[in-house]
């Protein structure tokens, strides 16, 4: 991968073009670590060569969940999972004006990647065999693990095991829903989870159950109001949802990922994000089946 950057006044020139051609020119909270677009080329007929060209492209993201995609006042979603976009595309020599965001859910975001909705979803998106049969994935990136939200004032709840015969709130199409029904809960589920909360506040649910980061950003959310029991009890790897056989594509994000350790980016776009709640863990190898 070439590596050199632009000059820095040719970059600065760049970036007002840029924003000229942005109708309503929004501008992004933490722009100070936005990774500016990489002078690259590519091997003609990959994907990475088509976005490149294209000058643009389309990442599927949470548009709920505070510290990793949550769609903010100004009109672009804001977290760890929006910075991991922002540094591919660089790496493709795309600003991070031109990527379009788009809200995927739990549900659609193999069905977004397999009709070709969106060219790469990152999004809390855990990588598994299941879901590896009609997606691909780069990564992992980050390693989560499913957890319980509840009430500030409960403390009946500290496992999973407190958890059988209730209701318990989660989302369809999550690793953390098909958990709940193995363990003998009773999953209630909706399509996001900050649709839990409500039910959570009135006793509907005892629980909410998923991804503890996810959890955390919640309950740091609403200050006060809730808390996240006990330990995780599964492995969440987070990967970047791909379609199936690209290939040199997928091996392609994984160099970059690579990369953004090494050089600091990742670490950055942590730290500006689900950093300022949680603790740097250092990240994964990529998994380069
Ligand atoms: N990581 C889990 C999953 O991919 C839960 C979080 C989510 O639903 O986005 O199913």
């Amino acid at each position: 991968m070439k590596r050199s950057r632009l000059p820095l006044i040719a970059l600065a020139a760049a970036g007002a073009l840029a924003l000229s051609a942005c109708a309503g020119g929004t501008t992004t909270p933490g722009d100070d670590a936005a990774p500016e677009p990489e002078d690259v080329s590519f091997e003609e007929g990959t994907t990475m060569a088509e976005l490149n060209e294209a000058g643009t492209i389309t990442i599927g993201t949470k548009f709920d969940q505070p510290l990793f995609g949550l769609m903010g006042p100004s009109g672009v979603p804001e977290g760890f999972d929006v910075e991991i976009g922002k540094i591919i595309a660089s790496e493709l020599g795309i600003s991070e004006d031109n990527i379009e965001w788009v809200e995927t859910v739990s549900a659609n975001r193999e069905p977004f990647i397999e009709n070709g909705q969106v060219d790469i979803v990152i999004a809390t998106y855990t990588i598994n065999d299941e879901r590896k049969e009609v997606v691909s994935f780069a990564g992992p990136y980050y390693m989560a693990g499913q957890s319980i939200l509840v009430l500030a004032d409960n403390d009946d709840i500290t496992t999973e095991d407190d958890l059988v015969g209730q209701p318990v709130c989660s989302v369809t199409g999550s690793t953390p829903a098909a958990m709940l029904e193995e363990i003998g809960a009773e999953p209630v589920l909706t399509d996001t989870y900050s649709n839990c909360l409500e039910p959570l506040r009135n006793g509907t649910v005892v629980a909410v159950s998923t991804d503890n980061v996810i959890l955390a950003g919640l309950a740091a959310q609403n200050e006060g109001e809730f808390k996240v029991a006990g330990e995780p009890f599964t492995e969440e790897p987070y990967g970047i949802g791909l379609a199936l056989d690209d290939t040199d594509f997928r091996m392609w994000i994984n160099d970059v990922l690579e990369e953004s350790y090494e050089d600091g980016r990742y670490e950055e776009a942590w730290n500006s994000t689900a950093g300022t709640v949680l603790p740097f863990v250092d990240p994964p190898a990529p998994d380069r089946y």
